[in-house]
């Protein structure tokens, strides 16, 4: 269970979350299907994909 993937919040697969794509450089992820992205060693960076964008804005809430 250690190795347990990255998984997109957004999208659903198999009757699971679709698991992201590793990217080459980094602890980086993309979900191919909508964009969403997560950086592991970078707990700061905000996703700018479609869902990420559409939830953030309108609530605006725990963003320092
Ligand atoms: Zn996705
Ligand atoms: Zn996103």
């Amino acid at each position: 269970m250690s190795d347990d993937p990255v998984r997109c919040p957004y999208c659903i697969q198999d009757d699971n979350f679709r698991p992201m794509k590793p990217q080459p450089k980094g602890q980086w992820f993309v979900c191919e299907m909508c964009g969403h992205m997560v950086m592991h060693d970078n707990p700061k960076f905000q996703c700018r994909c479609r869902k990420c964008e559409g939830f953030s804005r309108p609530l605006r809430d725990g963003v320092a």
